[in-house]
């Protein structure tokens, strides 16, 4: 049997444009095709919050120092992060002033907060996370920064790396958003005495600001 040119130009023609259409697949495959189904997950997206808040009046004063000395300094582990969290959590519906917001927002980390106002403690609380959160749009509702701290005490070794809980020193020249007066009607749990109007926790039945007695 013997082959006529054209016969043997078609297979050799075929066997080209085959081997061509491979390599054509298979680069196809490696630039967009490939990655798709097995590239890791994209590098995470770090969401770096710090939140500002200021305390008055020799029991929240105390309570607040209380608590830097017990949780403060910066913590890794997810646990410790959720105790200063919640801590947080459960000081906060005393808090006067607050700031809370992206951590850029504050360049000099939660060890200076800008603020004028002589007394008190403020404590600075900044947290390192790769989930997004919630943003504040109204510092001066309490109730939303809690809400957000509260996420953050929900938050497990995967969604958070590291965060610093500290006691502030307030500077009015520091490089942060200056910390805003809380409205007493967002604070959670909390009363304002009818005589002088000092707002302090529900339960209490004497007001702390003129010893009034109240809520009965
Ligand atoms: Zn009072």
């Amino acid at each position: 049997m013997t082959l006529s040119p054209v016969v043997i130009v078609v297979a050799v023609l075929f066997v080209v444009i085959a081997l061509a259409g491979l390599a054509f697949v298979r680069r196809a495959n490696s630039t967009s095709g490939a990655p798709i189904a097995a590239s890791p997950a994209p590098a995470p997206t770090t969401r770096d919050r710090i939140f500002f808040l200021r305390f008055e009046g020799s029991d929240d004063e105390s309570y607040v120092g209380d608590l830097i000395a017990r949780h403060g300094g910066t913590a890794t582990d997810a646990e410790a992060i959720r105790e200063m969290a919640l801590d947080l959590v459960r000081a906060a519906p005393t808090a006067t002033h607050v700031h809370a917001g992206p951590a850029s927002d504050a360049p000099a980390g939660p060890g200076v907060a800008r603020s004028g106002l002589p007394g008190g403690i403020v404590v600075g609380f900044r947290v390192v996370s790769t989930r997004a959160l919630g943003t504040v749009s109204d510092d001066t509702d309490l109730k939303a920064i809690v809400a957000e701290l509260r996420a953050i005490a929900s938050f497990t070794g995967r969604d958070v790396q590291r965060a610093e809980l500290v006691k502030a020193t307030p500077d009015v020249e520091a490089t942060a958003p200056p910390l805003v007066a809380v409205r007493v009607e967002t604070r959670p749990g909390h009363q304002q005495c009818t005589y002088c109007l000092h707002s302090f926790p529900a339960h209490e039945t004497r007001c702390p600001g003129c010893g009034a007695r109240v809520g009965q």
